[in-house]
């Protein structure tokens, strides 16, 4: 990590009048929840081209609930991390107009933040395909031991957590919403994320074809980093946030 980058992304908040956060799963690594690449995690055990997508779910829909009950303990044991709660912190002192996350874990609420655009739901809800229904995945937890997997109160069909699984369409609202705020962002942090599951990983370009500003945070190299990026911080999201955070504190009590 170097200070002197932190100081350069502080001072561009401080002067940006529209600044957005979009997140992947590498911000939820640091809460315990793996992302796609980390080894011995939940996805080395199930290929998320075999589970999750939406044409495995409809042609059996018991075997994905074997990884989905699997995800389900992964994501109740989750806490938010320091990057979480640095994002809403952000909001907070109005340097961050809202957040956008492909995540579905729910924990940038859990950490503060008001405004999140959830590009690919959220799997604290579950939703039947059928009749459109939705309940709460807690409730449905909480009957597990009478129901599993859970079924649609009002048609009996295997329910879905409302998330957009491969090969499902992104909710409109949330679409455009998502492209609405990339397009009127000074400053873009792109935090946690390979953007490689498109559309998701068009919304830095699109940020950055509309003349923002675009950060990085990520330990690893991604496709961002060579033409999208303007700069990348290299390290853990949970340590370079609240890092952020304090600089722009410093400079704030000046
Ligand atoms: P990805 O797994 O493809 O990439 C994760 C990125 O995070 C990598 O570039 C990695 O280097 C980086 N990373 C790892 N640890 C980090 C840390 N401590 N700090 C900062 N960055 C870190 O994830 P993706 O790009 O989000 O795409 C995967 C898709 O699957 C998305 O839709 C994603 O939301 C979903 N998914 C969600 C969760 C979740 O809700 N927490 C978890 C796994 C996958
Ligand atoms: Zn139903």
């Amino acid at each position: 990590m170097s200070i002197a980058q932190l100081q350069v992304v502080a001072k561009k908040l401080i002067e940006s009048k529209n600044s957005l956060a979009f997140t992947g799963a590498g911000i939820s690594v640091e809460s315990g929840i793996p992302d796609f690449r980390s080894s011995g995690g939940l996805w080395e055990k199930f290929n998320p081209m075999e589970y999750a997508t939406i044409d495995a779910f409809k042609r059996d829909p018991e075997k994905v609930w074997t990884m989905l009950r699997e995800m389900d303990k992964v994501l109740e044991a989750a806490d938010p991390n320091p990057a979480h709660s640095g994002l809403a912190r952000l909001e907070e002192l109005n340097l961050l107009s809202g957040v956008i996350t492909q995540n579905i874990d729910n924990l940038h609420q859990e950490g503060g933040s008001q405004t999140v655009v959830e590009f690919h739901g959220n799997a604290r809800r579950l939703v039947c395909i059928k009749c459109g229904q939705a309940v709460a995945a807690a409730d449905a937890r909480a009957r597990w031991q009478e129901e599993f997997p859970p079924r649609c109160p009002n048609c009996q069909q295997i329910m879905k957590p409302d998330v957009v699984l491969f090969g499902e369409p992104i909710p409109a609202e949330a679409s455009s919403l998502a492209m609405g705020m990339a397009q009127v962002a000074s400053v873009m942090l792109v935090i946690g994320t390979s953007a490689v599951v498109a559309p998701a990983s068009y919304i830095p370009v699109v940020a950055k074809k509309s003349g923002a500003f675009i950060v990085e945070i990520n330990p690893e190299d991604t496709v961002l980093s060579q033409e999208i990026a303007d700069l990348t911080v290299r390290g853990k999201a949970g340590e370079l946030v609240p890092a952020l955070v304090e600089q722009i504190e410093s400079l704030l009590s000046k």
